[in-house]
């Protein structure tokens, strides 16, 4: 049978637009459908615009920290707005080039919402389209408890595009965002409180890297409070937001941003005019090959619900085109050693086994840890502490994971990670020489083990 496209792809973000544009760049027939925004969650209301406001938030350390090295600034105002208005102008010019990639690469773009209506079939601004695969990209969407009260609390959307920042803020969750955004909001000088629900915020991070985040959070101020979760929410006359915790305190607030993950999105997609199943979490199931239970559609990306990170859908893209389009450039994708970062302030910086994965997993392991003061700190009051930390395997001297908190920890571990993907030993990284003064040069510096 002859289709519309080879390929039509629902969802313009990070998965989407590199498989589309990639299996065009093979010789097939490509559209994509996007409903929102073009580059998805990452360029809109994800990595990209929260890594600005991340910097917009490290000035404030920057201004504290120059007078140590002579500079006398006066006093510094920050305006929100500005900062908004900013970011949003780059957005939009990303946008753009989002846009012009697809274009550019021959793929047909409908600039509206897709709904599936059989296996080959897709409905676009009422028209249907045929095509021999249909590849689901539709990506995740911010998930609120429905308390009493929800209404009034935001979530990550929304809060790229506030009016004001809020004088006092609550931010709920322990994961990526909940830590990224509160110290967005401190930074920027908003009176923020971290609620977790559980004992030590970042489940699954090294617990090394949990603790010394901690500190270092108490240490500027952040109030995080732990074993705490709000059971109700209320707006007063005055607009302003109390929160009744579940243990009977009430905290005020202007704003309570909720960070307690990413559903799939599948809203009015038509999964039901297909044999398209989901797993136990909702996540759309698919094979080693992103194939779904129905065979002629594939997903990818957040939809799937394996690692919810930018850098594993456009790898989930790529795999996806070349195995379609391209079967003798087929990889399939290696989930092992994924580095990550949390840009919190100060960032984390991962990549591998934590120590308690390492010994869950049967490892007899040898731990080095190095806590410092960075060289930039020594001329100023700040009392900051970089951790670094080392998990290697005893037996086969290999490093299994490496940890950083501190400055441009992300930056750091992304050369890390390569090393340890190439299966570097703790003797490789002992043999390799330090670019000094940096404090990267520590992972190759340090000698004794803190506990064996
Ligand atoms: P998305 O990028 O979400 O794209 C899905 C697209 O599909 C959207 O544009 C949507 O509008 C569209 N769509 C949905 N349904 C339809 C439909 N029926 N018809 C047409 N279009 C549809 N990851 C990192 O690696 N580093 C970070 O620093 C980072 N920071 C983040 C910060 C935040 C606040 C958030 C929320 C996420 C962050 N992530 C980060 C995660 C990253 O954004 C996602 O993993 C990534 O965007 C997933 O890509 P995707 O292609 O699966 O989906
Ligand atoms: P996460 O899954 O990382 O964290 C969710 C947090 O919310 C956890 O601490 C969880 O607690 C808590 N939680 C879940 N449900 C509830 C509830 N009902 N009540 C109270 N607390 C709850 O999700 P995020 O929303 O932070 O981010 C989504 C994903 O986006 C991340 O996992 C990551 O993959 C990606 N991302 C990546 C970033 C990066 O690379 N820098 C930045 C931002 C997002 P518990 O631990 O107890 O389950």
């Amino acid at each position: 049978m002859a289709y519309d496209f080879d390929l039509y792809v629902i969802g313009a973000g990070s998965g989407g637009v590199r498989a589309a544009r990639f299996a065009a760049g093979f010789g097939a027939k490509v559209a994509v459908a996007e409903s929102r925004y073009l580059g998805g969650t990452c360029v809109n209301v994800g990595c990209v615009p929260k890594k600005l406001l991340v910097y917009g938030a490290h000035f404030a350390e920057d201004f504290e920290q120059a007078s140590g090295f002579g500079w006398n600034l006066g006093e510094a105002n920050f305006d929100w707005a500005t900062l908004i208005a900013n970011k949003d102008r780059e957005i939009n010019r990303l946008n753009g080039i989002y846009r012009n990639l697809l274009v550019n690469s021959g793929v047909t773009l409908h600039e509206a919402h897709a709904k599936i209506v059989g296996p080959h079939e897709v409905e676009v601004n009422g028209e249907r389209y045929t095509a021999k695969n249909i590849l689901i990209a539709t990506g995740g969407w911010p998930q609120i408890p429905e308390i009493p009260g929800h209404e009034h609390a935001i979530g990550s959307n929304e809060a790229f595009f506030l009016k004001e920042l809020p004088k006092r803020v609550l931010v709920v969750g322990g994961g990526y965002i909940a830590v990224e955004f509160a110290g967005i909001f401190h930074g920027l000088g908003a009176n923020t409180t971290l609620l977790y629900r559980g004992d030590l915020f970042l489940r699954g991070f090294d617990g090394s890297v949990r603790k010394h985040l901690q500190e270092e959070l108490t240490k500027r101020g952040l109030d995080m409070q732990f074993n705490a979760d709000i059971a109700r929410i209320d707006k007063e006359a005055d607009g302003s937001l109390k929160a009744t915790l579940k243990d009977g305190r009430v905290l005020e607030a202007d704003c309570v941003f909720y960070a307690t993950g990413r559903r799939p999105m599948l809203d009015n997609l038509g999964l039901e005019n297909t044999d398209v199943q989901l797993d136990d979490k909702g996540f759309i199931k698919v094979n080693d090959e992103y194939q779904t239970t129905e065979p002629s559609i594939l997903a990818l990306g957040d939809v799937i619900g394996r690692v919810q990170l930018t850098p594993v859908a456009l790898a989930e893209g790529m795999a996806v085109a070349r195995r379609l389009f391209k079967p003798e450039q087929y990889r399939p994708v290696d989930y092992k050693m994924i580095p990550t970062a949390v840009f919190s302030l100060p960032n984390i910086g991962t990549v591998g086994l934590s120590e308690e994965e390492a010994r869950d997993c049967g490892h007899e392991v040898v731990i080095f840890e190095s806590r410092f003061r960075p060289m930039k700190l020594t001329l100023t009051d700040c009392q900051e502490k970089t951790l670094m930390k080392l998990v290697v395997d005893a037996k086969t001297d290999k490093v299994l994971g490496c940890h950083m908190v501190g400055p441009d920890a992300g930056e750091i571990v992304q050369g890390l990670a390569i090393a340890l993907k190439a299966g570097a030993t703790k003797r490789d990284f002992d043999d390799t020489i330090g670019v000094h003064p940096t404090a990267a040069e520590e992972f190759v510096t340090m000698r004794t083990p803190v506990s064996a």
